[in-house]
């Protein structure tokens, strides 16, 4: 969005008072006997926090009942088993956001090839740039239309993002192959078939933040850092962080934020290829609270070992991980394919060509070499593990979701030689 210093303040004031709104609600709701805790009564005490606390006021209602909303989503997915419960959100470490959970007050026009006009709740008409097709105006009826949006904060500024409901007919079923893919080590993605997603900027070193830069934009970026550290050297305990010291961290960051959108870019290009060739595609499944408490620790309290904790030593890092599988699951039903998750271990230590799990068959982080004396299959490990998880779900071991949870339906163990 092109905005003006003044409206950036006052949606920064939305956000501010979305977030210190969220930690209130857990406050109360926390603070609560366990029955007394619902919907309605949360409900109740937001419309009098609104009416009594005025910084509380910035926010539009909607806006408040949005965060009321998520919050409680938070609580279920809790209670369903795939979250850990909600907790308080601190100023610099959460995303800036605003829920605009409407679409109808949008009046969203379009004002050139590139730039449109959208109305901002208690901001006003402001210009966002026009990078994709949006079912407003002339083209919008009952089955098309925008139905909310959500402004993002990132360290390029402030986004807009709407939600759009299109009608689309039933695709026909995908008649493609079935697929395995594994988060590979050597190459990005391997797939079963032996192709291999890649790119230019990949290096071993990619799970590093800055892979996705130029050579220059690298230089650029260790210069700014050494600058920071050094700057940071020089501070006095308790003295205030310099307006300097700050533009420096601000140019990192909106180098690092550069980086991150080349990167969910590749992976869109690269997710859509995929969904269009392949009928079945098939995953390995990763725990999502084990996610959450990674062996990577968190900012303040970084883990120790992380490499070895890590295991097989990603390059694609989880989170890169997890946003792929998002974008293959509705990208396969868009096509009319189907995605399958299977359990992930042992599926780089196995030879997915006799069957057997050999300690130190895999030789090193891209070559799989089977110990096996009878078979003695060669080859890339990636490669390897992407032919064990189509193997996987071709024995029935894919993961049902039954009411809510994820659970393995178990085939009968088979032997190795017959599971070949
Ligand atoms: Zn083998």
């Amino acid at each position: 969005m092109a905005l003006t210093p003044a409206q950036i303040r006052l949606i920064d004031e939305q956000a501010h008072a979305a977030r210190a709104l969220w930690n209130l609600l857990h406050d109360w709701w926390t603070m609560l006997a366990k029955h007394q805790r619902s919907l309605a009564a949360a409900d109740a005490a937001i419309r009098q926090a609104r009416k009594e606390i005025e910084w509380l006021a910035v926010l539009p209602a909607q806006a408040a009942q949005a965060v009321l909303k998520t919050y409680y989503q938070a609580w279920k997915n809790c209670w369903e088993g795939r979250a850990h419960p909600p907790t308080f959100k601190a100023r610099f470490h959460t995303v800036m956001s605003v829920d605009i959970p409407q679409g109808r007050d949008l009046q969203i026009t379009r004002v050139h090839r590139r730039w449109g006009m959208v109305t901002i709740p208690k901001v006003g008409r402001v210009r966002f740039r026009w990078t994709k097709d949006l079912p407003a105006g002339a083209k919008a009826d009952a089955g098309n239309r925008i139905t909310g949006a959500r402004l993002v904060k990132d360290a390029l500024g402030w986004h807009v993002a709407f939600r759009v409901q299109t009608l689309h007919p039933m695709p026909e079923p995908h008649q493609g192959p079935q697929v395995g893919i594994d988060a590979g080590v050597s190459v990005p993605l391997a797939l079963s078939d032996g192709n291999h997603h890649t790119h230019e900027q990949w290096r071993s070193t990619c799970d590093k933040s800055n892979a996705w830069l130029t050579g220059r934009e690298q230089a650029t970026l260790l210069a700014l850092e050494r600058r920071a550290a050094h700057r940071k050297s020089l501070r006095k305990q308790g003295e205030r962080t310099s307006h300097r010291l700050r533009a420096t961290y601000d140019r990192i960051a909106s180098l690092r934020a550069r980086a991150k959108r080349r990167a969910i870019d590749w992976q869109h290009q690269t997710t859509t290829e995929i969904a269009r060739t392949y009928g079945v595609i098939v995953v390995e499944d990763l725990a999502i609270t084990n996610m959450v408490t990674s062996a990577k620790g968190t900012v303040e309290a970084p883990g120790k070992n992380v490499a070895q904790k890590s295991g097989l030593n990603r390059s694609i890092n989880q989170e890169a991980w997890g946003r792929t599988v998002t974008m293959l699951t509705y990208k396969a039903a868009r096509y009319g394919g189907v995605l399958h998750k299977v359990p992930a271990p042992g599926t780089s230590q196995r030879c997915s060509a006799c069957g057997f799990t050999i300690p130190g068959s895999r030789q090193s982080q891209a070559v799989f070499a089977c110990k096996n004396p009878g078979c003695g299959w060669r080859g890339n490990a990636d490669h390897n593990a992407a032919r064990n998880i189509l193997h996987l779900y071709r024995m029935g071991l894919a993961l049902v979701p039954a009411a809510g949870r994820a659970v393995v339906r178990r085939a009968r163990r088979v032997k190795p030689a017959t599971a070949r």
